[in-house]
């Protein structure tokens, strides 16, 4: 019986990409940098996926990410790169701004209070993530909130599950469950940790990796969980 959930924040409960679109077109209007047409965001979006990526491996540290990203997406659109760093802090409060949940998870988050134990573990930027909690209405049905800028260490890391499993107390690994729609971060991080993973896989994609990615369950839709977990 799983006692316990992990869930991930961007990508699973919350609709990241609804967030970042909003944010940048925000960001680019307040710092006057012209129209940030879809294509834009599109080719913004790909670019931070293979930042956030990079991080996961190790490559890059968050600080540089946050800033490096928009320093190469400026200099592709001949936008002076100075503003970068000031831009990156604004984006991150604007990230915070928009609320969108992914199949009414707020509502199923609720529906499990009191009958698991909830906790969020995200490698976003602080700043943005507690703004996001903030404003989701989502604390008070969670039993806490793990952000690796505050724990020191990244999923998958085993040093960040560490972590999150001293503080969540005792329990069977096979009693907690990861839900994450990343292979690499969320389903690793699982993996890494000796805890059973659900894959949120709401594009039905194949696991490119079953030799690396132990996948428990996979669910294209979060109100497939309930069923999971009776
Ligand atoms: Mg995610």
């Amino acid at each position: 019986m799983i006692q316990v959930i992990l869930w991930d924040l961007d990508g699973t409960i919350l609709d990241f990409k609804a967030a970042e679109r909003n944010a940048l077109i925000n960001t680019f209007a307040s710092f006057d940098l012209g129209p940030c047409t879809d294509e834009m965001v599109h080719e913004y979006s790909a670019l931070n996926d293979r930042y956030w990526k990079r991080l996961e491996l190790g490559e890059i540290t968050k600080s540089e990410l946050l800033v490096q990203r928009f320093e190469e997406f400026f200099s592709a659109h001949s936008i002076d790169i100075s503003f970068a760093s000031a831009f990156n802090a604004e984006y991150l409060l604007r990230l915070g701004d928009t609320i969108c949940f992914k199949d009414h998870a707020y509502e199923l988050i609720q529906s499990l209070h009191g009958r698991v134990k909830q906790y969020i573990v995200t490698n976003g930027n602080q700043i943005a993530q507690k703004r996001k909690l903030d404003n989701s209405n989502l604390l008070p049905l969670l039993d806490g909130v793990f952000i690796s800028d505050i724990i020191g260490a990244e999923k998958p890391t085993k040093e960040f599950f560490h972590k999150v499993l001293l503080e969540i107390g005792e329990y069977n690994k096979n009693e907690i469950l990861i839900i994450g729609d990343s292979l690499t971060s969320d389903i690793l991080g699982g993996n890494n940790a000796g805890i059973r993973t659900c894959w949120y896989n709401p594009e039905n994609l194949e696991n490119p990796d079953p030799q690396r990615f132990h996948i428990d369950h996979i669910i294209q839709n979060l109100n497939q969980l309930p069923e999971l977990l009776r």
